[in-house]
């Protein structure tokens, strides 16, 4: 297939894309209610307690049975990876190179078995479904390329001038150990299998525990890593619950380094946690987001309400980029919001396996369930201009759906407009100018995302006064949404992330290594 698949061509791909993801949505729905292991040192490994998963899109659908891991099974698999890196760490580069491509290109084989998966365990639609395990594979290609751009980090440095002497000085990156992965539900490829790619091309072992809801796209991706000739014990899974689980790898003191994917609140827990320990250890978090886009009176309106449309409710609202404040400038106030509820109201809900249907369940019933609280303190503290309640009946009786919900009239000082809710809800506000606009986008605690619509002049102005990462100007595609690796490197600042260095850019592969300049003296 010629076309090349991103979050940003989603919106018209030819049918032969439609083709093949029915034809895989059909063979997956073929396997549901299999029972699947956890994968320590190459070998199946059951747990006695077992979870059972369920589709958002129809509760009544049984996906499939997952192992309940406990800190035996944790501290397994570290002992697995950790016997497994003084031959994976002394491969040559170039080899890890080569072995991490073959695994893209199993998963990039499987692209749409691995998307009617997620579609059905995530409740995405067909496009970002796919787009989310097309990402995973170019994500992994990125750190692969890196490492050769970078001739596996080895460079040579300045000879210092020793009378009688002559030195020969060189920095290699190495890697540190294991390293332990825990991915969030919304991207179950993207952000388990990118930073497992980049931590094993780097040299490191994995570990990986994605998010209890979305065992299924992890266990499909190790199996792509095992049918690319990844040794045993170089990356393991195991699968279970957070608080258990997670905090047993977390708590392992052969763990060299962490990234976790997902919550403020989760990751400042692991922060802290790593803190306590004898001496200093990566950790890499990539946190929540609170993303603004601001609209100025300069603004192409159409295209802004596309915008912000496509990012406060792609995926249901549940991306750590979507959109979910607006700050409009008042001339243009009314304007904006109308075309923005119009567009709102036109997006098609329903079953999101379905061609037609753009936007899907949340994930599960605690989120079902804070939406209904969301609204509720919204509808109080403001006015809501459209969604505002479950969608229960017909196709949706049996889902967790929510309408997508636009509000205006909150008073600035209102909780919310700095809680991340993570659901399909977006705040609007009219701003006196662009200064003020501002000045709120940026008092929040996160930075990850942001958008704005405006002139060529302002967009300057907004890149060199904005505090986020990952920033957009004047993009209909989504706002806030839709990096790709190679394209935008995507990272945040603040509360949304402790890296300083965005994954799929240039300076992320090194955060997976240490450095080590070596200094060689002989007589001249
Ligand atoms: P959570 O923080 O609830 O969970 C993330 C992962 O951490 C899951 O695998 C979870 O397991 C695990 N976990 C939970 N508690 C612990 C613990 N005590 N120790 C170790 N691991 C633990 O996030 P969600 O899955 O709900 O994902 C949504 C969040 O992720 C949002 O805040 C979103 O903004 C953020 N996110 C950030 C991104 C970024 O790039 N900055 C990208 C995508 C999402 P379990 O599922 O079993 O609870």
């Amino acid at each position: 297939m010629t076309f090349k698949l991103t979050y940003g061509t989603m919106s018209n791909p030819p049918q032969e894309l439609h083709d093949k993801f029915e034809l895989a949505l059909e063979d997956v729905k073929q396997q549901l209610g299999q029972e699947y292991p956890m994968i320590i040192n190459g070998e199946k490994r059951f747990a006695e307690g077992k979870h059972q998963a369920y589709s958002p899109i129809d509760t009544r659908m049984h996906l499939a049975t997952f192992q309940k891991g406990t800190a035996k099974d944790a501290d397994d698999a570290v002992a697995a990876a950790k016997a497994a890196f003084p031959q994976w760490s002394a491969m040559n580069w170039e080899e890890r190179v080569y072995l991490v491509r073959k695994f893209a290109d199993c998963i990039s084989a499987r692209i749409f078995e691995i998307g009617a998966a997620i579609s059905l365990e995530v409740g995405k639609n067909r496009m970002e479904a796919l787009g989310d395990a097309a990402e995973v594979a170019d994500l992994i290609r990125w750190g692969a390329d890196m490492m050769e751009q970078n001739n596996g980090y080895k460079r040579p440095m300045g000879s210092d001038p020793l009378v009688g002497m002559s030195s020969t000085n060189e920095s290699v990156l190495k890697p540190y150990g294991v390293w332990v992965v825990i991915s969030p539900f919304n991207f179950p490829a993207a952000l388990a299998g990118g930073p497992v790619g980049t931590a094993l091309v780097a040299g490191n072992t994995v570990v990986l525990k994605p998010a209890s809801d979305c065992s299924w796209t992890a266990t499909l991706l190790v199996d792509c890593a095992q049918e690319a000739g990844i040794p045993a014990g170089v990356l393991n899974l195991v699968t279970g619950s957070g608080s258990t689980l997670g905090s047993a790898l977390t708590a392992n003191q052969d763990v060299a380094g962490v990234t976790f994917t997902g919550s403020l609140e989760v990751g400042m827990g692991i922060y802290r946690q790593f803190a306590n320990r004898k001496y200093p250890h990566p950790v890499i978090l990539e946190l929540g987001g609170k993303n603004p886009t601001i609209i100025s009176k300069n603004a192409d309106l159409d295209l802004a309400a596309e915008g912000v449309m496509r990012s406060a409710f792609g995926l249901q609202g549940q991306k750590c980029s979507a959109t979910s404040r607006v700050y409009i400038e008042k001339p243009v106030y009314e304007a904006f919001v109308s075309k923005l509820v119009a567009n709102t109201n036109a997006i098609k809900i329903g079953d999101p396996t379905l061609r037609e249907n753009w936007f899907g369940p949340v994930i599960n019933r605690k989120a079902y369930g804070d939406y209904a609280s969301y609204v509720a303190d919204l509808a109080q503290a403001g006015k809501i201009l459209t969604g505002g309640k479950h969608l229960t009946e017909g196709a949706f009786e049996n889902g967790y759906y929510c309408a997508p919900t636009v509000v205006e009239g909150v008073p600035l000082d209102h909780p919310l407009w700095k809680t991340e809710m993570f659901l399909p809800i977006v705040m609007v506000t009219p701003v006196d100018d662009l200064n003020q606009a501002m000045e709120l986008a940026n008092d929040v605690d996160y930075g990850l995302t942001a958008g704005f619509m405006g002139s060529p002049e302002e967009s300057e102005w907004f890149f060199d006064h904005i505090e986020a990462g990952t920033v957009y100007a004047n993009r209909p595609q989504g706002t806030t949404t839709g990096a790709w690796p190679g394209f935008q490197p995507f990272g945040g600042w603040k509360g949304s992330g402790s890296a300083g260095k965005n994954g799929g850019g240039h300076y992320y592969v090194p955060l997976y290594m240490h450095e080590q300049s070596r200094t060689r003296v002989k007589r001249a």
